[in-house]
């Protein structure tokens, strides 16, 4: 006897309830943003908000960087730059979670190359919080909602040298044109 015997509801019901459910598009985007959250979980009626569980993520542009099998692995708080991130601690969990499913199905949805204009170097990146003009924050800052992806040399100018300065008027230039 199956443990749903022992309640009063029929297993055709539940069928149909689950076929409905799978069929809602919020449901059926498996897309996650750069905040580290799903992409469902973003509403951008009255600005942007991002509602990952019981609490508000500051994202301010959502920008779909993976698909993966199962995202309900993709809700923890921002901590920080790197390891602290959201979205790394999500893949970590996915992997844990699901090992062999989450490294068949998941794919990135963007080129890993390191968001700095004036750099773009393929190599492995690292998640870096920023300020709203891509500025690297420090971890203990409060959170502006915004995620780039820098290479490591990129990722430690950005916090307030000249070359900080430069690419951000290069970026500046680059948004303009
Ligand atoms: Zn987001
Ligand atoms: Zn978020
Ligand atoms: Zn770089």
């Amino acid at each position: 006897m199956g443990l749903l015997d022992a309640f009063d509801v029929e297993k055709r019901k539940l069928e149909l309830i689950d076929k409905a459910l799978a069929k809602n598009p919020r449901k059926n985007d498996k897309r996650i943003c750069i905040c580290g959250h799903p992409l469902s979980r973003h509403d951008e009626t009255n600005g942007m908000s991002c509602r990952p569980a019981r609490f508000d993520c500051p994202c301010v542009r959502a920008v779909a960087v993976l698909e993966v099998p199962d995202n309900r692995y993709f809700l923890a708080r921002n901590e920080g730059s790197g390891e602290k991130h959201a979205l790394m601690r999500g893949i970590f969990m996915a992997q844990k979670g699901m090992p062999d499913r989450f490294d068949d199905e998941a794919k990135l949805l963007v080129e890993l190359k390191c968001m700095n204009p004036a750099c773009g170097n393929e190599t492995n990146l690292f998640p870096v919080r920023c300020d709203v003009d891509f500025y690297r924050i420090y971890d203990s800052n409060k959170d502006q909602g915004v995620t780039m992806f820098y290479c490591e040399t990129c990722r430690e100018i950005y916090y307030d040298s000249d070359e900080a300065i430069a690419a951000k008027r290069q970026m500046i230039i680059k948004n303009n044109t």
